[in-house]
Formats: C-alpha cells, structure tokens, sequence
C-alpha cells in the first residue's frame, strides 16, 4: 500500500474531478503540509524507547496473576487517555477498552494481553519480579511476566500514542483492548460476553503480537491459517482394586493398567491421525500410590491435547476415552470400575490467521521493515485465545497475530551448535531483548493499521 504521501496526492488528484480549482490549491497545502511533518514510524519509536523501557521494567516488575490484572489495566488506561482515547475499564472483569474515532472508515480491534504467570523468575534481572499471590484458584507462588505479556502492553502503549499522533494519516475506528485472562484461556471471552462487540465498535479486523523465544529478536513472523491450536485439559481417573504388593493375584494394579493406557495413548496420533494432521496427546502428570509394598486403589492422569480442526478434537478425545475403557477391559476389571476420563470446560479453541489477509500483512511489513526482517513462519501446537476475537463473526473478521522475535541471535546461534538450549516462553529465565519486541512489536501494529485504515 502507499505510503502517505501517495495517499495525500492521491486525495488530491480525485478533487482535480470535482472540485474547484480554489479548492485543488488549498487540499493540495494541506497535504504537503502533512506530509513534510509526518515522521517515519520506525524514527519515532527509536526516539520514545527509552520512555517506554521504563514502562516495561515496572510493568516486568510488576507481574498480576489471571483476572487480577489491576494495576496492569491502569498503567494502559491511564496511557490511552493521555493520548486522546475514549476508555473503559473493567470490561471481562479486568480488560481495558480504549477507542479512537477518526471518522469514515473501517475499525481495528488492536489486543494485548495483560497477565503474568505462578512462576519464581529466575533472570538475574535488576528489574525481576519479587512480587508473589495467590491465583483465583487459590494457589499461592511467585508471579512473573514468563510469556512476555509485559512487552505486548508497552509495544501496545506506543502504537495507541503513535495512531493518536497520525490521526491524519489514517480514517476510522481504532478499538485497544487489554485483555485479562489470557493465560487461564478465558480473558477473550469474558471480554465479549461483558459486551466488547455491542458496547463498542464491531472490527472489521483484530490485530496482535506475541513475543517469540525462537525467533531473532525484532524479527516479525506470522503464520498463515492455523497459527495455534486447540488445547484440552483432560484428566483420567484410573481404578483398582488395591492390596498388598507381596499378593498381586488378589488385586487390580492400576499402576499397571495406567502405564498400558500410557502406552496406547501413543498411537492415538501415531496410528490413527494422518501423518498431516497435527496432533499431541501428552500425558504430563501421573500419580499413584503411597509405597513400595502396596498396590494402590486409584492412579490419576493428566493430560494435554492439541489439534487444529474441530474434527481431529473430536477424534482424539473421544480416543482417549476408547482406550481408557479397553485397557481397563482387558485388565478384566469390572463394569463398577471403569476408568472416569474428564475434558476440563473450557477449552481454548485454535487460532486462525486469515490466509489471504496475513500473506498481504507479512509482503507489506516486508517492503517496510526490510525483506530479511519478516518470515513466515510455521503453526505452533502452543495456544492462545486471541482467535476467540475472530470467531465471534468468522464471516466478517479478518485476523492475524504475529509473532516477534525476543532471543538473543548469537544464542540461537550458539544452540543450534550444541549449545545450552534456550529458554521457552513460560521459563523462570525468559528475558527477551524487550527493546527489540517493543520496536519491532509497535511497528508491526502501527504500520498495519495505518495500511487499513488509509485516508481517503
Ligand atoms: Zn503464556
Ligand atoms: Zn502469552
């Protein structure tokens, strides 16, 4: 798309049509006039970086747990009010609503996320979180900015200050929403449900970025359709009959049976998904028993599954149910005792990046921030609920969340050389180059919507 200059020129060369000759004259000042002032996005964001790494280290210093994002939704909304935006607080317990409108044109719904995670951070960072609290569940433990929530607030402070600024360069609506709850998978969703579509302007597109801990940092990605999956929770409950561990013959050793589920579970995917059909079944937790020479009654499971289509979901967990009941059968314990397997409500549904939408995204960020800086990248089986902002009218809505690179490039370096593997999102020692996500993060944001919102 052009670039504002062009647009100007081009608002000119309509009224060349129809208007007066007096009129071509003075829009033609105008445009000239703004086009001289209007500064490259990227120099702007050089100059207010290091305003914003003071925004960042007291957000990464102050880390809320899930639903509790207070302080968080009050640094954003005071931030959007200062740059001119009409905003409400509150909305989905704890999420900000910020808009903006800048007459005839479409509306962009711009989404950070807000929360941190239960996790001591462990960094070393002059700037780490000390802070600790309790989850609405009732767990108390440290609480860190581990998946980099903290650089999608600041990067979204500097392109709701940026828009403001360049009301001239752009025509329509832009909504900012912080988003609580992202982590716990139902911050979206509490969201529209409290009315973010009804009480405010409907988008015609959403927007949003994650930090990235593969990527370089500052490098822009997105993936092209799914871009995150399906994630179910799933516990089973698996029984027995216990007795002493000398006398197996007058037991049912769940223990045993769970391990054969464990076993089978494996070829859920291996032997029953289409090698092209992503698909997880882990089983991440198993408990049982008390001690050497006792053969438990009980033996719990708990388990991750991750797909993209509603059908693959489908198939797997009724899967796991299957294999947990034949397993149980061919252990020959009784109808009375058959495993309980349970899919925790809700789940979080899979993201889709808009195909055509993010092709056109990811060629324009390209012409902008340079060829090598932009990638497609591959789907992911991690999962985010920014998808939920897009299927509450799939028809309409155009989406993509990008991802923006935060490791270290000699590091990434270094461990595909048999180096020390690099810290993931949700590590007590993620510390991105928040710098570069800030700038990278704002400038993907800002340049996109400034492409659809032009200026007519
Ligand atoms: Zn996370
Ligand atoms: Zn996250």
């Amino acid at each position: 798309m052009p670039q504002a200059t062009h647009l100007h020129t081009l608002s000119g060369m309509n009224a060349l049509r129809t208007r007066s000759a007096l009129g071509l004259v003075a829009l033609g000042l105008i445009a000239s006039a703004t086009a001289v002032r209007a500064e490259p996005v990227p120099d702007s964001i050089a100059r207010d970086l290091p305003g914003l790494m003071t925004i960042y280290r007291d957000l990464h210093a102050n880390p809320e747990l899930s639903y509790q994002e207070v302080r968080s939704a009050g640094v954003m909304a005071k931030a959007a009010r200062e740059a001119g935006f009409t905003v409400t607080e509150k909305v989905g317990q704890t999420g900000v609503v910020a808009v903006l409108r800048n007459g005839e044109g479409p509306t962009v719904l711009i989404r950070a996320d807000m929360d941190g995670l239960p996790v001591v951070e462990q960094t070393g960072l002059a700037f780490a979180s000390k802070k600790r609290g309790v989850s609405t569940a009732g767990v108390e433990s440290g609480i860190m900015h581990a998946c980099g929530h903290d650089t999608h607030m600041t990067a979204w402070i500097e392109t709701a200050r940026l828009m403001a600024k360049r009301k001239a360069e752009w025509a329509g609506t832009l909504v900012m929403i912080g988003q609580p709850a992202e982590e716990v998978g139902t911050g979206a969703v509490s969201m529209l449900q409290d009315g973010l579509y009804s009480r405010f302007p409907k988008p015609d597109y959403t927007l949003a970025f994650h930090d990235s801990a593969d990527l370089p940092a500052g490098q822009v990605g997105a993936a092209v359709g799914w871009a995150l999956a399906n994630v179910d929770s799933v516990d089973i409950l698996v029984k027995g009959l216990g007795g002493h561990g000398a006398y197996p013959q007058a037991t049912k050793d769940p223990i045993v049976l769970s391990s054969a589920i464990v076993m089978k579970l494996q070829t859920l995917v291996s032997r029953e998904m289409s090698p092209l059909d992503p698909a997880v079944v882990t089983v991440g937790s198993f408990h049982a028993g008390a001690k050497h020479n006792i053969i438990s009654d009980q033996a719990k499971l708990e388990l991750t599954v991750r797909s993209y289509s509603d059908e693959t979901r489908a198939h797997l967990l009724e899967g796991i149910k299957r294999i947990a009941r034949g397993e149980a059968i061919a252990s020959g314990l009784p109808d009375n005792l058959m495993p309980e397997v349970s899919v925790k409500d809700p789940y979080t549904r899979a993201t889709w990046n808009s195909p055509e939408f993010t092709q056109e995204a990811v060629a324009d960020l390209k012409t902008r921030m340079g060829d090598g800086n932009v990638v497609i990248t591959p789907s992911v089986m991690g999962g985010e609920d920014f998808g939920e902002f897009r299927r509450a009218d799939e028809d309409h809505i155009k989406s993509v969340i990008f991802w923006v690179g935060g490791a270290d490039p000699q590091k990434i370096a270094a461990a595909k050389a048999g180096g020390p593997a690099l810290p993931s999102l949700h590590s007590p020692f993620w510390a991105p180059q928040a710098d570069k996500v800030i700038a990278s993060g704002s400038e993907a944001l800002t340049l996109t919507a400034l492409r659809l919102m032009p200026k007519r």
